[in-house]
């Protein structure tokens, strides 16, 4: 087998978990580099995950810096207060498009 056929495998099945995994709302970058490193496993992973959770139009998620629990927040909103341990924390709001 060729150098080139094993990059070019690798780039496939990384492009063909992205799209997979984005197309479920779940991380493309990170499921590019589960199926480069793992062309198969990858893959599978991809078609076997349950899809994750949309992101309503206008908001965007964000982590909270303290606990590391994940939410939806205006996609202007500057501030906001963690539901879960009830932190506030500022980040940078999204530029209007
Ligand atoms: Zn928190």
């Amino acid at each position: 087998m060729q150098p080139w056929m094993i990059i070019a495998f690798i780039l496939i099945c990384g492009g063909a978990s992205a799209a997979i995994a984005n197309g479920k709302n779940r991380s493309a970058a990170g499921f590019f580099l589960l199926g480069a490193l793992f062309p198969l496993i990858g893959l599978i992973v991809a078609l076997l995950i349950s899809p994750g959770h949309p992101v309503p139009k206008g908001m965007r998620k964000v982590t909270c810096p303290r606990c590391g629990t994940h939410q939806n927040i205006g996609a202007s909103d500057s501030e906001y207060e963690c539901w879960q341990c009830k932190q506030t924390s500022e980040t940078t709001p999204l530029a209007n498009r």
